[in-house]
């Protein structure tokens, strides 16, 4: 038997501007003219690659903020984009002169969609710069870079936001709520798994260890390392994990292109799951409690999941029906949301440091063989 249940109310409450602040990340609100709620949030797009222009249309679609410039090494592409969006040629910017952004008043904030090895030498620029930060996965390429971005955003009293668009699922939300509430019993276990099968050129960025940071499980593993942790509502306190590695994927640079995990949470919880770049598409977590079974499948396209809830007594299939929610608005509109008002974001840059510590320990336990604390 199927059942239908229609649940608003979680919908409406994500990255609706509804969520409890947990603490100021500055302690001030913009002191400029934000505050008004005629003037949007100017944001600068930063880098204009695949994701970049993916970006840079839900930018431009959302209320309350704008694209404000453009900044790119390809001045062609960049000026033909800004034309489009009629933005003046002066809203354009290289690499070599992307400080210059410091006097542009016009600018509130940037969205780095950068090579990963880039996110922190541009973040900092930015905040140096006074501009606030809404950063791509995964923050940085190691903690160690990510815990001295974090301590920099302090010091420049500046946002630092990861761009973790999944946090902004209803479906995402919904899947947490239910295991944090014990709606069908406590937690057992998480199952997540994120891969597709890579097909970009060997001298993609992605394979060179200086700007990726690392191999499948930086690219896409994030995502399922934080389906894991969200869900389980914490740190794993140790992890174990085996990786295989393909020359024509980085692996004479010694990236993965396959790592499977295993997560220890602690109190009998325990996760698994895996990120690739070898099989066809997957995007799925399980999540086992005592009392059901909760699919996430696709668990984080930026739109189109689905949730479906196995329970017995009677044996029944639920299939929470969420209106779809494009994450990227949803996001954008959060993130404007803090820099008006000064508020922590739900989702902060503790917890993009957070998915890299676990990712350093997974890396250890590759190399090891054996458990690794985080
Ligand atoms: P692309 O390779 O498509 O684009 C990266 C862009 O970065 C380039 O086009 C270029 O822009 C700029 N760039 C600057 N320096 C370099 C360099 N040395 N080598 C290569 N590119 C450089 O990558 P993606 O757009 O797929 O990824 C960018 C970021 O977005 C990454 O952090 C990735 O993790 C993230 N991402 C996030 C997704 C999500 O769903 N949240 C999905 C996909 C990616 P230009 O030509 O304008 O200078």
């Amino acid at each position: 038997m199927r059942r239908r249940e229609v649940l608003l109310a979680a919908c409406t409450a994500v990255g609706a501007g509804l969520w409890p602040t947990r603490r100021s990340w500055a302690g001030q609100a913009e002191s400029r003219d934000l505050d008004t709620p005629a003037r949007p949030v100017g944001v600068a797009i930063v880098g204009l690659g695949g994701y970049g222009r993916f970006a840079l249309e839900r930018l431009r679609a959302t209320p309350g903020l704008r694209v404000a410039a453009l900044v790119s090494g390809d001045h062609g592409k960049a000026s033909g984009l800004a034309r489009d969006l009629g933005l003046p040629p002066d809203a354009l910017y290289d690499y070599d002169g992307f400080d210059r952004i410091a006097a542009d008043d016009r600018i509130d904030a940037v969205h780095l969609c950068l090579p990963v090895g880039l996110h922190a030498p541009f973040a900092t620029r930015a905040l140096d710069a006074g501009k606030h930060v809404l950063c791509e996965k995964p923050l940085a390429s190691s903690a160690e870079e990510a815990s001295a971005l974090i301590a920099h955003a302090e010091r420049r009293g500046r946002l630092l936001m990861p761009a973790y668009r999944a946090w902004f699922s209803a479906h995402v939300q919904e899947l947490r709520r239910r295991v944090h509430t014990q709606a069908h019993g406590s937690l057992v276990a998480i199952d997540a798994h994120k891969g597709f099968r890579m097909e970009l050129p060997a001298d993609n960025w992605r394979f060179r260890r200086n700007l990726a940071g690392g191999g499948c499980l930086c690219d896409i593993g994030i995502y399922s390392l934080q389906l894991c942790r969200w869900v389980a509502g914490r740190v794993p306190t140790r992890v174990m994990a085996s990786a295989s590695y393909d020359d024509a994927r980085g692996g004479r640079e010694g990236l993965e292109d396959h790592l499977a995990f295993l997560l220890d949470f602690g109190a009998g919880v325990t996760a698994t799951g895996s990120a690739s770049w070898r099989h066809r598409l997957q995007n799925r977590v399980q999540v086992a409690t005592r009392e059901a079974s909760l699919r996430l499948d696709p668990a984080t396209p930026a739109i189109g999941e689905q949730l479906e809830v196995a329970l017995d007594a009677p044996a029944r299939l639920e299939t929470p029906l969420l209106p779809p929610r494009d994450q990227l608005p949803a996001m954008y509109q959060h993130f404007a949301q803090c820099v008006r008002t000064g508020s922590r974001p739900s989702i902060d840059a503790q917890d993009g440091l957070d998915d890299l510590r676990v990712v350093e320990a997974l890396y250890a336990a590759v190399r090891s063989g054996g458990w690794v604390e985080v």
